[in-house]
């Protein structure tokens, strides 16, 4: 999350790619996303923050670098209808890899278990584990 805006669930935002450092987080309006260029801006959307149990867990994916990856795990959390607490960005790994973390609220284990899965057969995605 951008510290300029602090975006809220339920806000519009937008993710921003910066170079080496992964994904931040935008309200759509924040100024300082004015001048980016649009093919830098991903299409993300935080999910209200959902009033069910759930636990907040910390993830580790450790993928290849690509074109989409980021817009591929974000979209791949969507349709688990898990929220993304925060997206810390990535830190680029030897051999072209790179360490995503992210912090999702899931309700249950099993939930947690089957959205591992799905994060594990996202094209070039190597590792998916708790932190
Ligand atoms: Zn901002």
């Amino acid at each position: 999350m951008a510290k300029c805006c602090n975006p809220q669930p339920g806000d519009k935002i937008t993710g921003i790619v910066v170079r080496g450092k992964g994904v931040s987080i935008h309200n759509i309006n924040c100024p300082r996303i004015k001048y980016i260029p649009r093919k830098r801006r991903l299409k993300v959307q935080l999910q209200k923050i959902s009033a069910e149990p759930g636990f907040a867990v910390n993830l580790d994916i450790i993928a290849k670098d690509r074109i989409g990856l980021f817009k591929d795990i974000t979209a791949t959390i969507a349709n688990y209808g898990v929220n993304i607490l925060s997206f810390d960005g990535s830190t680029s790994l030897p051999d072209d890899k790179v360490r995503i973390q992210l912090k999702i609220v899931i309700p249950n284990i099993d939930d947690l278990l089957g959205l591992m899965k799905s994060l594990e057969s996202v094209p070039q995605i190597v590792q998916v584990k708790r932190r």
